[in-house]
C-alpha cells in the first residue's frame, strides 16, 4: 500500500513558525493567521482525499505562501450578489428584493461617514431617528405616525410588548399560524408577554366570534394577513371593516399586519389581490404592519404606521430600541420611500416593480434570443423556450399567479443539477431551477442587463470528466 502523503503534512506550529508567517503573526495576529493556517490545510486535506490522479505534498514554504495571501487578501466573502433567474421575485433565502440605485448610493453615502441620524442641521439639538422617515411614511399612508424597525417580526413582537404585555390578544384560531423559520404567531405573541385569547375556528371565523371574546378589558384585536397559506373549502373570514367597527365600540386597537402591504396599488402590475397600506389606514385600522423589503421594494425592515398614541408607546418600548434599524437602513428606506413620492418614477426605479411590470412579450423576445446561444455552448444538449408562471415569494402568497418565460436547457453529459452547482460557482452565481433533470432559467427575475451573464456563464463551463464526484463540496467545519 503506498503510504499516505497527507501524514507529512506540517502542523500548525511547523507553519506558524516558518520566516512567512512568523513576520504576520508579530504584525497582525497570532489567532488570526492561525485561523487562515487551518482553512488552508483543511483545503489541502480535502484537495488530497478528492484528487484522481498522484500530486505531491506542497513544500512548508509553498503552502506559507498561501497562507500568508490568504491572510493578506482575507477570507472569500461568504455573501456576494447573485443573479437570481429562479423566477422568485422575493426569494427568501436570496435576501428578497434588490434596492433601487437611489437607495444603494443613500445607503453608501452614510455607511462611509458620520451621518446626522440625531442631529438636526438647521438647529445643531436632537432629532428623532426617524424624523425624517416619519415625515414620507405620514404622507404616503395618511397615518398620523410611523415608525420603523428591523423587521416585521420585530415589529410585531414590540407591539405587543408594548400595547398589550400581561393582557388579552384576540385573534383568530385560523390566523394562527407559522410564516417562515422560527416565526410561529401563538409563539411570537406568548414571548412578548401577551396572552392570546383564541376566536372561531380553523376554517371559519364570523366576527361575532371576536364580539363574543372582545370587552374593555381586551388588550387589542390583531389580524393577521395569511401570507404562505390558504384556507380552501369550507372557509368564512370576517370583514376587517366589521372588525374595525368593533374595535372602535369597544375602544380596542384594531392591530392588522399585513407581512406583504404595498403603498401603492399593485392591480396594473398584475397583482389584484394585494392590500394597499393608506387604503388600510383610511378604513381606521389603528396600527398596520408591513415589511419595508417585501412589496415596497426597500431594505430589511418593519414598517409601523397608525395612531400617533399606539405608535408612542411602542416606540418606548424597550423592544423598539432592541430592534432600531442602523442608519444605512433609514437612509435607503428614505430613498426608497422619495421615490414613490413621483407614481410615474416608481414603476422604473424600484427594481421589484421593473420586474413585476415586465411584459410576457419582453420575456419572450429576450428568452427567443438567449435559447440558442445557450444550446451552442458544450454543456448543453437542447434549449428551448417555455412559458410558465412563477410566484412573487416560493410559497408565499400562493394565490398570486405571475406569467413568465422560462428557457428550459437539457443538459448534455452532465447532470441538470451538476449544471445548476456549476453556475452556482460561476462569477457572479447564477442560482437556476431544476425540473425533471432540465435546467429552468426564468428570466422573471432576471434584469435585461445580466442576460449576456446567463450564457457566458454556460460557455466558461469547462468539460466535465465523467467519474467526478457529485458536487464540489464546500467542505464545511461544523
Ligand atoms: C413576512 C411576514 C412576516 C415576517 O416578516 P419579516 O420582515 O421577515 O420579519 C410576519 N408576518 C407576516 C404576515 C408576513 O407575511
Amino acid at each position: 500500500m503506498a503510504t499516505n502523503p497527507l501524514r507529512n503534512i506540517p502542523s500548525v506550529n511547523e507553519l506558524l513558525e516558518s520566516p512567512t508567517l512568523k513576520g504576520l503573526v508579530d504584525r497582525i495576529s497570532h489567532s488570526t493567521v492561525a485561523h487562515s493556517v487551518r482553512t488552508v490545510l483543511d483545503e489541502v486535506r480535502h484537495e488530497f482525499q478528492t484528487a484522481t490522479s498522484e500530486r505531491s505534498l506542497p513544500s512548508v514554504s509553498e503552502l506559507a505562501d498561501r497562507i500568508a495571501r490568504r491572510v493578506l487578501e482575507g477570507e472569500p466573502s461568504a455573501l456576494r450578489g447573485v443573479i437570481n433567474a429562479t423566477g422568485v421575485l422575493l426569494p427568501g433565502n436570496l435576501g428578497r428584493a434588490p434596492l433601487a440605485e437611489e437607495a444603494v448610493a443613500a445607503m453608501a453615502s452614510v455607511a462611509g461617514d458620520y451621518a446626522n441620524v440625531e442631529l438636526d442641521l438647521a438647529t445643531g439639538k436632537h432629532h428623532r431617528r426617524m424624523h425624517a422617515l416619519e415625515e414620507s411614511l405620514r404622507y404616503l399612508t395618511g397615518a398620523e405616525a410611523a415608525l420603523v424597525v428591523n423587521n416585521t417580526a420585530g415589529a410585531v413582537m414590540a407591539t405587543l410588548a408594548a400595547l398589550a404585555a400581561g393582557r388579552e390578544v384576540v385573534v383568530a384560531r385560523g390566523q394562527m399560524a407559522e410564516i417562515g423559520c422560527s416565526y410561529r404567531l401563538p409563539e411570537v405573541i406568548a414571548a412578548a408577554g401577551a396572552i392570546a385569547r383564541e376566536v372561531g375556528t380553523a376554517n371559519k371565523t364570523y366576527v361575532a366570534d371576536y364580539a363574543a371574546a372582545t370587552d374593555a378589558g381586551t388588550a387589542a384585536i390583531l389580524l393577521v394577513r395569511p401570507t404562505n397559506y390558504q384556507v380552501t373549502g369550507a372557509a368564512a373570514d370576517v370583514s376587517t371593516q366589521d372588525v374595525i367597527e368593533l374595535g372602535r365600540r369597544h375602544k380596542v386597537p384594531v392591530i392588522h399586519c399585513l407581512g406583504y402591504g404595498s403603498l401603492v396599488d399593485l392591480e396594473p402590475l398584475g397583482l389584484p389581490h394585494e392590500p394597499v397600506v393608506p387604503k388600510c389606514i383610511a378604513a381606521g385600522t389603528d396600527l398596520v404592519l408591513f415589511s419595508g423589503d417585501k412589496l415596497v421594494g426597500g431594505p430589511q425592515c418593519g414598517i409601523l404606521v397608525g395612531r400617533h398614541q399606539l405608535i408612542d408607546k411602542i416606540q418606548k418600548h424597550p423592544l423598539a430600541r432592541a430592534t432600531r434599524v442602523s442608519s444605512p437602513t433609514l437612509a435607503a428606506l428614505a430613498a426608497t420611500l422619495d421615490l414613490y413620492h413621483d407614481p410615474e418614477q416608481v414603476r422604473q426605479r424600484i427594481p421589484l416593480l421593473q420586474l413585476l411590470a415586465t411584459s410576457v412579450d419582453n420575456l419572450r423576445n429576450r428568452a427567443q434570443r438567449l435559447a440558442p446561444q445557450i444550446q451552442a455552448t458544450r454543456s448543453v444538449r437542447s434549449a428551448e423556450v417555455v412559458e410558465s408562471t412563477t410566484s412573487l415569494a416560493g410559497n408565499a402568497l400562493p394565490e398570486q399567479v405571475i406569467p413568465t418565460c422560462t428557457i428550459v436547457a437539457e443538459p448534455q453529459e452532465i447532470s441538470a443539477d451538476r449544471l445548476a452547482g456549476l453556475l452556482r460557482q460561476s462569477s457572479p452565481p447564477i442560482i437556476a431551477r431544476v425540473e425533471n433533470d432540465r435546467l429552468v432559467l426564468d428570466l422573471r427575475s432576471v434584469f435585461p442587463r445580466q442576460d449576456i451573464r446567463l450564457v457566458e456563464a454556460i460557455e466558461a463551463i469547462a468539460p466535465q470528466p465523467a467519474e467526478e464526484p457529485a458536487e464540489q463540496s464546500n467542505s464545511d467545519h461544523a
